[in-house]
């Protein structure tokens, strides 16, 4: 596969970036540069709103089903490449093959999943206080959105903007990490095929800093949907504060998972396993601190570390590889500082505990620390790695007030097979998830929203639609 070159797309066509700067793509397994996109400057992002603008009344004026009508043509245009997207999807980032297919059939799905909601979102009809009055509340589209996507999962949260914005009658300009815009650039050109009206959507790529500030800042933008850290989503609020613009914010992680004494041992092993080494661990909402009943704490660390052992990693290409390189060197880096600060602090390795030593990508291998104290920094803060800190807890209460003591609030994990445990844990635990003898993995159909500084609003199913709609209250007399 030779070099690719990546053009934006703005207003329907694909197009030159206004500046003559790239962004070069490397292939994190190989270290290969594998392709260029634009660093786009702050003319392509106002090009790139305006078109939006224009649009958009236009656009909001059809019907959602004739809207609807394009999303379904965008997941079967996926569906038709998918063996390519994948391929260039576990290129860009060192997803392992089978993950980077999911990622892109269910985005396939999740364009389907929104042009369904055409003839189902509705608005209201209220009670009024006076005779001979009806009060209607309309839902009507935000306007122009933008989009600014992290690079872990960068597909899919593609079409978790595009998908619920273009449904509801916004236009959207989408800038995908700087780290990963490929998949993003060949939906793009597969996009430039449809005859979906000029404007509607754009996706233009650059830094975050620059040219994502500039998308902030602008006045033509009505709504801004992140999909990154929290210091991102800092500096979005400060910069959205100038025209009042709405903000939805998905940002980090730090999600417990709590197992009981009375857990099937086996099965939260391969559950909390599962969701820390998923895309080598760098997952808004997997597994990243583990408290375990004393009762069981011995036997579960003991088998969680010949588990963590045991993850194969390597090639994404391989059939046999579980996970695969960290996303570039940077991260690498991070984490092994984490750790070794961790090591520092008093915590003792049961497995891994260092970069792996490969031939080529930024590895990390499979750790399991224990002796972490709760204030510690590898128990508070996100790791983004395949770093799983166990801590011992004595009683429900212990457990659950571990958990919650945190200020990240995405998801979390219970362990049991005591359905009181499981009610009372859902009642007491503080998080926008809580997953119950399962690993960490949201539905298309239900709401991806983080508590405290994980985020403001969420995703997916009816309240991530409603995100992209306002309401209109109109009081008729008759
Ligand atoms: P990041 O914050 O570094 O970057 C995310 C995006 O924001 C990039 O496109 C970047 O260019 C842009 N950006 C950064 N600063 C900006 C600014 N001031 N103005 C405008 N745009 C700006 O995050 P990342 O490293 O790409 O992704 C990893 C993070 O994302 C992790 O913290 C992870 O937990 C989080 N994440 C959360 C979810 C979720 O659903 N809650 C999902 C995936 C990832």
């Amino acid at each position: 596969m030779g070099m690719k070159i990546y053009q934006q797309f703005i207003n329907g066509s694909l197009v030159n970036s206004h500046s003559s700067e790239w962004i070069e793509v490397e292939n994190p397994y190989t270290g290969d540069i594998i392709s260029r996109v634009p660093k786009g400057n702050a003319a392509d992002a106002e090009e790139a709103l305006d078109a939006a603008k224009k649009a958009q009344p236009a656009w909001a004026a059809q019907t959602a089903a004739y809207r609807a009508s394009y999303l379904k043509q965008m997941a079967a245009l996926i569906r038709e490449n998918r063996v390519e997207l994948a391929k260039i999807l576990a290129s860009e980032q060192a997803k392992i093959l089978p993950l980077a297919q999911v990622e892109v059939d269910f985005t396939a799905d999740y364009f389907d999943y929104y042009a369904g909601w055409a003839r189902i979102y509705e608005g209201e009809i209220i009670n009024s206080d006076r005779f001979n009055e009806n009060i209607f509340l309309f839902r009507k589209p935000i306007g122009v959105v933008v989009g600014i996507c992290p690079w872990n999962f960068p597909f899919f949260v593609m079409a978790r903007k595009v998908a619920p914005a273009l449904l509801t009658g916004c236009t959207i300009v989408l800038k995908p990490s700087s780290l990963t815009p490929n998949t993003t650039f060949e939906f793009a050109k597969l996009v430039a095929t449809l005859n979906i009206p000029k404007g509607v959507v754009n996706f233009i790529s650059g830094s975050g800093k620059t040219l994502g500030n500039t998308l902030v800042t602008s006045p033509l933008t009505d709504m801004v949907t992140l999909t990154g850290s929290v210091e991102a989503g800092q500096e979005i609020i400060r910069a959205s504060a100038e025209n009042v613009t709405k903000v939805s914010l998905e940002l980090g992680g730090k999600a417990p998972a709590i197992v009981f004494d009375d857990a099937d041992i086996d099965l939260a092993v391969k559950g909390v396993v599962d969701s820390r080494v998923i895309f080598s661990g760098q997952v808004c909402n997997c597994a990243e601190r583990a408290y375990v009943h004393k009762n069981i704490y011995d036997k579960f660390v003991e088998k969680l570390a010949v588990a963590m052992k045991a993850v194969k990693y390597g090639d994404p290409f391989a059939s046999d590889t579980v996970m695969s390189s960290q996303i570039d060197k940077a991260q690498q880096v991070k984490i092994d500082e984490m750790v070794v600060r961790a090591k520092a602090a008093g915590a003792q390795v049961l497995t891994g505990g260092k970069k792996a030593d490969t031939r080529t990508g930024y590895f990390y291998e499979p750790t399991v620390l224990v002796n972490c104290t709760q204030d510690s920094e590898i128990v508070q803060k996100e790791v983004f790695g395949p770093v799983l800190p166990v801590l011992p807890f004595s009683d429900y209460e212990e457990g659950i007030a571990l958990a919650n003591d945190c200020e990240y609030g995405l998801t979390s994990s219970v362990f049991t097979t005591n359905i009181n445990t499981v009610m009372r844990a859902i009642k007491d635990l503080n998080f926008g998830e809580t997953y119950v003898n399962r690993e960490h993995f949201e539905g298309m159909q239900g709401f991806h929203a983080g508590w405290r500084k994980s985020g403001i609003g969420g995703a997916d199913g009816k309240h991530g639609l409603m995100e992209y709609l306002q309401t209109q209250v109109a009081y008729i007399q008759f």
